[in-house]
């Protein structure tokens, strides 16, 4: 599969210190770290960060940083369970209705809490051609998969005319109604997501979504957006992923910044993920119990609309949970406790009608 470079992408500790992304005495931690894990950030990020300011929200997620060869006990190889739902190569089936195909391992930017962190890279290679047939194949065996979800790495790194084949061989299979691409290229390098492109990943008779992955408001630049209006033009549906991030966006004004930027690129916000249990990602986890109650917070501020679902993924592959906040607990009575946005509980008594 043809890969495109992305141009003055920087991908070695020495550039970013002379882009001024980390200062020069930090050359032999990013040295340490850029042995163990992938280095990317493409020009249209890096020309976010604030030089000089290490707690950059942008700089953050993709400087590396020492504690990333710190592991926590609690932490996996292979957090969400991938290998043990692989029936073959390249293939995750963990639901009924869906599979995910792994079409590239490699992404534009290489964010510093992946979850897929021990598999990607740039050498980690793509799916081949024959790996590919295999996958189709198992699709086409089954009529229960009515998604198809492509990810990786970042699947629209690939050339519009490899994007294009991908679509057509998923849209020939009738059972196959959705096809879903997850990318960070909206964001990362929006130049990229041509008219070309966005028009490659749509199939008559097949709903085309593109789950876009940005974690602060200022990844929403108005190149960011054109991107985004460029798929949505072409008839994609566009989603929403992000990460709950300590120090980039565990606040409620920047959360909500974020949600309202995706709606008014004309994403629905979709997942705010709880940061998986990848390997020297704990300094970049916030409590379940912050996180609950950020999204109460949300839900007093924001329009029903730019709400995502804030979801933890069960490690060993055992699917993804809504985790709350609880609104509805049931009391000893039969009665309901329901607790409005701002905390307060009331009660409600779920009467049936007459008839029933
Ligand atoms: S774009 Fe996605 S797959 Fe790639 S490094 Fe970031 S989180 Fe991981």
């Amino acid at each position: 599969m043809t890969i495109k470079p992305t141009p003055q992408r920087l991908t070695a500790p020495r550039s970013l210190i002379a882009a001024g992304l980390a200062p020069p005495e930090r050359l032999a931690e990013l040295d340490a770290v850029a042995g163990r894990y992938a280095i990317g950030i493409t020009a249209a990020l890096a020309a976010l960060i604030e030089p000089g300011d290490p707690a950059d929200p942008i700089a953050r997620q993709f400087v590396p940083d020492g504690r990333e060869l710190v592991r926590d006990p609690a932490e996996r190889d292979d957090p969400i369970g991938d290998d043990a739902m692989s029936p073959i190569h390249g293939l995750v089936h963990r639901y009924p209705d869906r599979v995910l195909i792994k079409l590239v391992a490699a992404c534009a930017v290489y964010c510093r809490f992946c979850f897929r962190r021990e598999r990607v890279g740039p050498g980690a290679g793509a799916l081949s051609a024959d790996e590919f047939a295999a996958a189709l194949d198992y699709v086409r065996a089954r009529p229960a998969i009515w998604e198809v979800i492509l990810t990786g790495g970042d699947p629209m790194i690939l050339s519009p005319r490899r994007i294009a084949e991908v679509t057509r061989a998923l849209a020939s299979i009738p059972h196959v109604k959705t096809l879903r691409w997850h990318s960070r290229l909206p964001v990362a390098a929006p130049e990229r997501v041509t008219r070309a492109m966005a028009r490659a990943l749509i199939a008559d008779g097949k709903t085309t979504v593109v789950a876009v992955h940005a974690n602060h408001p200022r990844e929403l630049t108005e190149a960011a957006r054109a991107a985004c209006r460029r798929l949505s033009d072409a008839g994609a549906m566009l989603v929403s992923q992000s990460v709950l991030l300590r120090g980039v966006n565990d606040d409620p004004e920047t959360l909500t910044a974020l949600m309202r930027a995706f709606v008014e690129a004309r994403v629905k916000p979709y997942y705010l993920h709880h940061c998986d249990l990848a390997p020297g990602t704990a300094h970049w986890r916030v409590p379940i119990a912050k996180g609950q109650e950020l999204m109460r917070l949300l839900r007093g501020r924001l329009s029903g609309l730019a709400i995502p679902t804030y979801v933890l993924d069960i490690p060993g592959g055992r699917g993804k949970i809504p985790v709350g906040p609880q609104w509805l607990a049931r009391e000893e009575d039969g009665a309901y406790a329901a607790t409005d946005p701002s905390g307060v509980e009331h009660v409600y008594v779920d009467r049936l009608g007459a008839d029933d």
